[in-house]
């Protein structure tokens, strides 16, 4: 069961440095190709929020590549600096993805609310689970390594609940994209395939922490028969 469990670590490892080079590669790809009427992430993230009468979210550069985020607390959607000044087809992707998110804020957006209330534990958990899990089995304290267990369960149950959220962002960015003429119809191609990578990364995440919690299941279980 351990071995098992390993091998599906290992596995799920693979794939997922598998879809990190697929986006790094796809995005490389399209940030060279610049969209045919030349606006900027900022410019098209400015103008799909305007037509939703989100006038008041603002619209700011972030240092770093691949930072982009939308923060609900500042009603802010942050464009990585590169994406924000480029005209590309993965910039513009990202940002209509992000005014997705804030768009999802505005309207209520079920599942974003329940990530929102389960990201106090996931946040616990990310930071205290493994100490528990790791310190509870080399000190033998099952009981502490089982309540690491759960914290972990909480990390897999926000990136699950993570999954509708950054699909429906996605959804929305390309519909944005197309209904107000940003991009042709040659060019929704790239941007779709720049969020489906990006997507795909989300559900790496998720296979990631599934497969850890197995494999420290196995471990755990292991110890309760000895
Ligand atoms: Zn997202």
């Amino acid at each position: 069961m351990d071995i098992l469990a390993l091998l599906l670590m290992g596995l799920v490892f693979v794939a997922s440095l598998v879809i990190q080079g697929g986006l790094q590669a796809t995005f490389a790809r399209f940030s060279r190709v610049a969209n045919s009427r030349g606006l900027t992430g900022a410019e098209v993230a400015r103008a799909i929020l305007d037509a939703h009468g989100l006038t008041h979210v603002r619209v700011e550069p972030v240092p770093g590549a691949l930072t982009d985020h939308y923060d609900p607390h500042a009603k802010a959607v942050r464009l990585s600096e590169p994406n924000y000044a480029s005209p590309s087809l993965a910039a513009l992707a990202v940002a209509a993805h992000e005014v997705g998110h804030a768009v999802q804020d505005a309207h209520g957006y079920t599942w974003l609310r329940v990530r929102a209330s389960l990201w106090p534990a996931a946040s616990l958990g990310t930071n205290l689970g493994p100490i528990l899990v790791v310190g509870g089995l080399m000190l033998g304290a099952i009981g502490l390594a089982k309540l690491g267990l759960y914290l972990y369960l909480a990390v897999a149950l926000f990136q699950l609940v993570t999954l509708p959220v950054e699909f429906d962002a996605s959804r929305r960015a390309l519909e944005f994209l197309r209904r107000m003429g940003f991009l042709s119809r040659e060019e929704m191609a790239p941007a779709q395939k720049v969020l489906t990578w990006a997507a795909l990364t989300y559900v790496a995440a998720l296979a990631s922490s599934l497969a850890t919690i197995l494999y420290y299941a196995s471990l755990l279980m292991g110890r309760r028969e000895e």
